[in-house]
């Protein structure tokens, strides 16, 4: 573990535009530094450098963090790696801190900001390594026709069977990360922890998860409390950021067994909906040849890449969701979906091509490749080949010929009834459309095919004529006004001093609340000496991450003269005040129900005072 005043010393002797200036060349814009962004493709800039406040953000892509960050997602090396190579840029050595037992301090500071990426790391190589030592995981991926090389790039690995392997990499074993980061199950009887937690930690879903049946009386087996190794007798895929950290696993069974697939949980670093499977190893192929293809499993993503087919990612688990759409575009002009053959692979064809409506943008494109009944890529490419594969995708379907297909299929246009049915049918897809020219021909299309006029149309679904962009709306429609504790998270990062005068007790909602809590309790632990870059920094890979990356993204619109100091003291007075309302609205509705007499004294006293106060 690196210590916290080693990074707070590190972050104060660079400066990120040196750093980012090393990578990509900066111009100066009023109080800050722009660039063409050098994570997402752009022609003008969106990518934000601020010298003042110390990290980087991209409004295009949502790229974010501090000069420790961009070099872990540039040159795509992980948390210590990037350290190193900025210490030795400014002459420094990195320390590096054993903990010692019973620090309880030092163990809270590891539950706010833990190294969760270095244990998924430990992870992925103790995996690695028992794969060497299993024929039978070995003789698997031979048979599947993975070569050595492939599943060294894809970091593959195998999950022996048995229950506490895990405890040959870990020699803590019940050291709380692991459950953080969904290597361990917790036994269902398992007692509840007494500790406060910070933030929500484990996700819901994970509870959902926890109890598989056969999963829950092993637990059982093994006693009240115990906690067991989540992956067992599986294949396992690293699930790789694009900064090039693990943030999960999806494990594959060797045999016939269930389930076949079975994924890390939702954990602070793994959010399912918004990665892909193999991003990080695609990259670079689909940056050059400008297009994606989309496929539904790892086995896919990693069979395609061995016959030289290496621009495809996997969602995880879930449909094709919008943000992948979204994120997918700003990679490449052309997205091709390609899914199973059979009736599930259909339905989550139609599924994304639902999601992606919304976010199409004239001059890109999106395609359908649909393979035979019979066939995945993975057993496709192994039967055929990686040319009749490409042949393939050079046939695929664009999205409005599937529409149009879809639309009208089973109807007969001959009749009045089904040219209405059309009409039905289509309204709900080409209203998503906001894409001008797309909108436009796709609402030709379907017009000429109903047999009415486009402008009769566009009456019908009470839409506006395409010509009228509908952009601002858009744009409008984005910016929510700010909330309290937005503003409040943006003067602790600001000036992390201020946390001082912050009352003790704290109980309000939400992410932004839970995000102001973790600050205020890593800098009273700290006694309020950290830096905001250093602030910043201790919170990435938690999950108040992305909470105070949208709180720095705003404050870049701070003009000179924002006063921080005085705005935290209105936000403080503001949150008083709208506390006491509460606690007066409280007494009031008791008091309607049962009296001034069932009030206690002290409560009698703040309902006259509160009383006063609200008539005077
Ligand atoms: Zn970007």
């Amino acid at each position: 573990m690196i210590p916290k005043n080693f990074i707070q010393d590190l972050l104060n002797r660079l400066d990120i535009v040196d750093v980012v200036e090393r990578y990509v060349p900066l111009k100066k814009a009023g109080a800050n530094y722009v660039a063409c962004c050098p994570f997402h493709n752009e022609k003008s800039p969106s990518f934000t450098v601020s010298q003042t406040k110390q990290f980087y953000h991209c409004f295009g892509c949502g790229a974010h963090g501090t000069a420790i960050g961009f070099v872990m997602e540039h040159a795509g090396l992980g948390y210590v790696d990037a350290i190193e190579e900025l210490a030795r840029s400014v002459g420094l050595e990195v320390p590096h801190e054993r903990q010692t037992a019973g620090d309880a301090k030092k163990e809270f500071a590891q539950k706010v900001a833990p190294d969760l990426y270095e244990v998924m790391q430990t992870a992925t190589r103790y995996y690695r390594e028992q794969l060497k030592l299993s024929q039978r995981a070995i003789d698997y991926l031979k048979q599947r026709g993975l070569s050595g090389e492939i599943a060294a790039k894809f970091g593959i690995g195998y999950a022996p069977d048995g229950w506490q392997n895990l405890s040959a990499a870990f020699p803590n074993y019940q050291d709380e990360t692991l459950n953080e980061t969904g290597l361990v199950i917790s036994g269902e009887d398992a007692p509840v922890k007494g500790t406060p937690k910070v933030g929500n930690l484990l996700s819901s879903k994970l509870d959902a998860e926890l109890t598989p049946p056969p999963d829950a009386r092993a637990a059982r087996g093994l006693g009240a409390g115990k906690r067991y190794d989540r992956f067992r007798d599986r294949i396992m895929f690293p699930i790789i950021n694009v900064r090039g950290q693990v943030i999960g696993f999806g494990g594959r069974v060797l045999d016939k067994g269930e389930p076949k697939y079975l994924n890390s949980p939702e954990t602070p670093l793994f959010e399912k909906g918004r990665e892909l499977y193999g991003l990080f190893q695609a990259q670079k192929a689909i940056r050059a040849g400008q297009r994606v293809l989309v496929v539904e499993g790892y086995m896919d993503v990693v069979a395609l890449a061995q016959h030289g087919v290496e621009y495809a990612v996997a969602t995880l688990g879930t449909a094709t969701t919008p943000y992948h759409v979204q994120k997918l575009l700003r990679l490449a002009d052309h997205i091709v979906f390609c899914f199973d053959g059979d009736k599930a692979g259909q339905r989550a064809a139609w599924r994304a091509l639902e999601n992606a409506l919304p976010y199409l943008q004239d001059g890109k494109r999106i395609s359908f490749l649909f393979l035979p009944v019979e066939h995945d890529p993975d057993s496709f490419i192994r039967e055929f080949g990686g040319a009749a594969f490409e042949q393939r995708v050079q046939e695929a379907m664009p999205l409005s010929s599937y529409l149009l297909r879809e639309v009208s299929a089973g109807l007969d246009l001959g009749t009045q009834e089904g040219r209405n049915q059309l009409l039905q049918r289509a309204k709900p897809l080409l209203t998503a459309i906001i894409a001008p020219a797309t909108a436009l021909l796709l609402r030709k299309e379907v017009a000429a095919l109903s047999g009415v006029s486009q402008a009769e149309l566009e009456a019908l679904y009470e839409i506006k004529p395409v010509a009228r962009a509908p952009r601002i709306a858009f744009q409008k429609a984005g910016r929510a006004p700010l909330s309290a504790h937005r503003l409040l998270l943006q003067c602790l990062i600001a000036q992390p001093g201020l946390g001082q005068q912050m009352p003790g007790e704290w109980n309000d909602q939400g992410a932004d609340a839970d995000a102001v809590l973790a600050v205020l309790m890593v800098l009273r632990e700290t006694d309020f000496t950290l830096s905001s870059p250093t602030l910043a920094q201790l919170f990435q890979g938690t999950t108040h991450e992305k909470a105070l990356a949208a709180a720095q993204a705003d404050m870049l619109s701070w003009g000179e003269g924002f006063d921080v100091t005085a705005e935290f003291a209105g936000l403080l007075n503001r949150l008083d005040e709208g506390r006491r309302r509460q606690e007066f609205q409280a007494l009031q509705t008791k008091v309607a129900l049962g009296g001034l007499a069932c009030l206690s004294e002290t409560e009698r006293d703040l309902y006259r005072q509160a009383g006063r106060g609200a008539n005077g």
